[in-house]
């Protein structure tokens, strides 16, 4: 069962504004009209589209060879076992890992889940707490909480600064000897914010805790080498990178794996078992009970050679375009305030509000226009309250989107403010309400930051 080499996209290098449209082409949703309007689909932070390759790759599974894995002593099933087995090791290339310290997972929360209820056995003596950031995703929060409840450790969170970046000085003065884990987002799902997962990962190591990075945000959108970030576990989703929802990906340091007790018990991950009790598997067998999501890995894993057809490095410097273009636009609107680490600091996220406006009303606006945006609290609720808002609209980026995109959720947005704003067209664009000015050159907010948000 070989992939499909010819489905992969043949543009390679630098992605601009014609590269982004030829792409588009790959994914067949995004050729659907509503109203006999073409989707701005916007909300790739919240799940991307599909290229073809994908769902043939899916789509070939079930059609030719459907069979479970790792247990059939037949042709379909050594088949379905081959394309499984390669998917990992397409995974571990991508992220410069060994195939056994790959774990496939329903997506970053399981991931997540599956630390939080493993992770206290290889926890050194002595350790407390457990820090995060004021970032993180309710999936790399609530977990936490939980063990927190369960096993007694102290939470603690590394603030933010009023450019949404993490405040060093606090960050040095939290994470010390008592640490157990140092659990941390890559990228803010709701603000865009990146962080310096490498800095981050060696600063925990120097202090003996165990660093998890949630890259939910990240593995999509930039080259994520684990080598070279040196973090101890490292989580992220298909649905997010163009593979199909229900898969996963949880990468371990090997030896730190090997020590991790199992988080499901069932078939497959067995060693032997008698009546009485049973021994386990080593990894990735021990953390993967039942039968898999087949499609859904064969398909991660098609995914992710089309990613590296179109270049990681390719994706995250359009991106940062896109994000450059609509910042400037939507920061000459008065009427918006714009949260934001500024271009240089977040990966392809703005997250804005109206004034007076609530962030639904705004997005139903959008949805007139088909451009497909979330707006709520993403899922980020006390990052939500620390700002004050009770969420906030949400317009992400990936690599198949285009100037015009940009364009025609700028003309939404002034739509939305002609309706919520009336008589504001008449008023010069004096430039942005940005709540968050570009984070280097606002070092007078740095400096009123360290205190109250
Ligand atoms: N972390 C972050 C930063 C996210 O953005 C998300 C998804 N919004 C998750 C974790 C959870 O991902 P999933 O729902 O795919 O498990």
């Amino acid at each position: 069962m070989t992939a499909d080499n010819d489905k992969l996209p043949r543009k390679k290098g630098k992605i601009d504004d014609p590269v982004a449209d030829d792409l588009k082409k790959d994914f067949p949703q995004l050729a659907r009209k509503i109203n006999r309007k073409r989707i701005v689909y916007l909300d790739n932070a919240a799940t991307t589209q599909k290229p073809s390759c994908v769902i043939e790759a899916v789509k070939r599974f079930y059609e030719e060879h459907n069979a479970n894995v790792h247990r059939g002593l037949y042709s379909i099933s050594e088949e379905s076992t081959r394309a499984f087995d390669e998917a990992r090791a397409i995974v571990a290339r991508f992220l410069s890992a060994e195939p056994d310290e790959i774990i496939f997972t329903k997506g970053a929360t399981e991931g997540l889940n599956l630390l939080s209820w493993t992770v206290k056995e290889i926890v050194g003596k002595g350790r407390e707490k457990i820090l995060l950031t004021e970032l993180e995703h309710h999936s790399n929060l609530v977990p936490w909480q939980e063990l927190a409840k369960r096993e007694g450790f102290k939470l603690e969170f590394v603030r933010i600064k009023k450019d949404f970046m993490l405040d060093m000085d606090d960050l040095k003065k939290k994470l010390d000897k008592k640490t157990a884990i140092f659990s941390f987002t890559a990228v803010s799902n709701a603000v865009g914010t990146k962080t310096d997962i490498a800095l981050l990962s060696r600063l925990g190591r120097e202090v003996g805790a165990i660093t998890i990075i949630d890259a939910a945000q990240a593995a999509p959108h930039m080259k994520l080498d684990v080598k070279e970030i040196g973090c101890d576990f490292l989580t992220f989703s298909g649905h997010k990178m163009l593979g199909p929802a229900g898969v996963g990906v949880l990468y371990g340091k090997k030896d730190l794996l090997g020590k991790l007790p199992p988080f499901q018990f069932g078939g497959h991950m067995i060693r032997d078992v008698d009546y009485e009790s049973a021994t386990y598997g080593d990894s990735p067998e021990k953390f993967e009970a039942g039968t898999p999501n087949m499609e859904g890995v064969i398909g991660l894993g098609e995914a992710v050679r089309y990613l590296e057809a179109v270049g990681l490095e390719n994706i995250s410097s359009w991106e940062n375009s896109l994000l450059r273009y609509a910042l400037k636009k939507v920061c000459e609107l008065e009427e918006v305030e714009v949260y934001t680490s500024g271009a240089e600091n977040s990966a392809g996220v703005l997250s804005f509000n109206m004034k007076g406006v609530h962030p639904h009303d705004i997005s139903s606006i959008f949805n007139d226009y088909n451009v497909c945006v979330r707006a709520g609290h993403h899922c980020t609720m006390p990052l939500m309250k620390k700002m004050g808002v009770s969420g906030t609209v949400r317009v992400s980026f990936y690599f198949y989107n285009t100037i015009e995109d940009v364009d025609l959720f700028v003309e939404a947005l002034k739509k939305a403010i002609s309706v919520f704003h009336p008589g504001a067209e008449e008023k010069p664009l004096l430039g942005g309400a940005v709540v968050v000015q570009e984070a280097e050159a606002d070092k007078e907010a740095e400096e009123e930051s360290k205190g109250d948000f």
